[in-house]
């Protein structure tokens, strides 16, 4: 690079990747040091070339950079939840108002790589691939990274560095053992296999109901398909080319719920899924071999504090790694990009590091908090809740409060997903939510049992005003 570096990141993660971008469109020269291979030369090592659902957040934050509409053409839209029942019945419960309110299924590793390579465009952004972080001295502001082809280490002074390095992150661990930084790290009690179901070779008439054909899917590809069995269940996103991303979510470890513990040989693993996911298993060929290879993943939360030390400072899943719920953990990695680039556009040159980092920091925390626990909150709701009458008997109620007040009804998921309100106020609308929603629909077997005059006038008196006050 022919210009001093003004900024080193750690790890080439999506966040990473978008923020080389969004710093280098402001003019500024970036360092990105990378643990793996450059995943546009090497291949994704299986199981890990999962789909994510990118929603209004990161479409924001790739519109500012340019890329929002690259990105859409990649992606297939989901409108809905496709809920599968034991009995192989399916059902869509929309997610938004219209078809307009969707999600988006991408591929990671398409939209990571397309990030690094518009990176890279700007002639600003360099990166360093198999380097690996090993330490940090934040007294002395210098990083230990070690050549992973070489084997070899060095050491680099760097003024001003963000940790982009994941849920691991090695520059969060030296915030805590170096500057006092707290962090917890709470490990969920399921873990997922990712499982990829085929393209259909034929053509096939659409099983649903809008007899529109669905091509080369073997199932709808417009919605998140959910098999909700309670403790555990199963997901599916469709790919542009066919193909599904599954997830299996189950807990780690035996007790009175199916487990991976129990998955122990071919024998379990078919019965379990032939008991459970009937429909599923005649759309997957190769389930054994799959489930066989497939590694066991962890899912984690992450909260930390401070973000920062001086000119250092965390952002993405080093910052909060969240469940992956409710679809959001890479969303607001993208809007920590967004929050932190705005807050560079309007502070005074030169750019004080420290001030703005540390202001960045405290502007995202209560936020990302908040998407935490609403992400924990949402793998109850889809292994558990969708399944369930009275779950479906709020929904409808909703459906309705949202034709009574004229659009201003937004539910917790529409705010999360539709909007770009902090998440700490959809956190607190959607518990105003859950309490009008639980008290008017207590012991209603229907929609047409509750007293929806009732559900309204509340709704007006408790949730109108506290989004109005957020711009809503
Ligand atoms: C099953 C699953 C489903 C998900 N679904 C969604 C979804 O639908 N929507 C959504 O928004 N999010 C989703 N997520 C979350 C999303 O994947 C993460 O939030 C996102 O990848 C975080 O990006 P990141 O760049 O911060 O971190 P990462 O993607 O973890 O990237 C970190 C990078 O840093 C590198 N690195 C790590 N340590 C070092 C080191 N010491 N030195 C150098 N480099 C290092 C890594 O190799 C990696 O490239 C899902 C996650 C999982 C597991």
């Amino acid at each position: 690079m022919a210009n001093p570096t003004d900024i080193t990141l750690i790890g080439a993660g999506p966040v990473g990747s978008l923020l080389a971008l969004a710093l280098a469109q402001r003019g500024l020269n970036v360092e990105v040091f990378e643990r793996r291979h450059d995943m546009r030369r090497h291949t994704i090592s299986a199981g890990r070339s999962i789909n994510l659902a990118v929603s209004a957040r990161g479409l924001h934050a790739l519109h500012k950079v340019g890329l929002d509409d690259a990105v859409l053409a990649q992606t297939v839209p989901m409108f809905g939840r496709s809920l599968h029942a034991l009995d192989g019945t399916t059902r869509v419960l929309r997610y938004g108002r219209d078809d307009s309110e969707h999600i988006n299924s991408m591929s990671r590793g398409g939209l990571n790589q397309l990030l690094m390579t518009e990176a890279e465009k700007t002639g600003r952004v360099q990166f360093h691939f198999r380097q690996r972080l090993q330490a940090v001295d934040l007294a002395t502001r210098t990083l230990t990274l070690v050549d992973e082809y070489a084997g070899t280490q060095r050491d680099l002074v760097a003024p001003v560095v963000i940790g982009t390095d994941g849920s691991a992150s090695v520059l969060r661990a030296a915030l805590v053992a170096q500057a006092g930084a707290e962090v917890s790290e709470s490990l969920l009690s399921a873990g997922y296999k990712e499982l990829t179901m085929p393209a259909l070779r034929h053509r096939m008439g659409d099983p649903f109901a809008d007899g529109k054909s669905i091509g080369h899917f073997a199932m709808y590809p417009n919605a998140l398909h959910i098999w909700p069995r309670g403790r555990f269940m199963l997901i599916a996103l469709a790919n542009p080319d066919g193909t599904f991303t599954c997830t299996l979510f189950l807990p780690h470890s035996a007790g009175p719920d199916p487990s991976f513990a129990d998955l122990t040989d071919d024998a379990s693993v078919e019965a379990f899924f032939a008991r459970w996911f009937p429909d599923f298993v005649a759309l997957v060929p190769d389930l054994l071999t799959q489930f066989r290879q497939a590694p066991l993943g962890q899912m984690v939360t992450v909260k930390a504090a401070p973000w920062t030390s001086g000119a250092y400072a965390l952002c993405g899943d080093a910052a909060h790694a969240i469940v992956p719920f409710f679809g959001q953990g890479m969303n607001a990695g993208f809007e920590d990009v967004d929050v932190l680039t705005d807050l560079l556009d309007a502070a005074p040159q030169p750019t004080d590091w420290t001030d703005l980092l540390g202001r960045f920091g405290a502007a995202r925390k209560p936020n990302t908090d908040a998407i935490a626990d609403l992400a924990v909150e949402n793998f109850i709701e889809m292994r558990d809740k969708v399944a369930d009458p009275a779950f479906l008997v709020q929904r409808a109620v909703e459906a309705e409060l949202d034709k009574r007040l004229a659009g201003r009804y937004r539910s917790r998921y529409q705010l999360v997903a539709f909007t770009r309100v902090p998440y700490r106020v959809a956190l607190e609308a959607g518990a105003i939510q859950a309490e009008v929603l639980a008290a008017v629909c207590a012991g209603k077997a229907s929609a047409a049992e509750v007293d929806l005059d009732a559900a309204e006038a509340a709704m007006r008196e408790k949730l109108l005003p506290y989004l109005a006050a957020h711009g809503l």
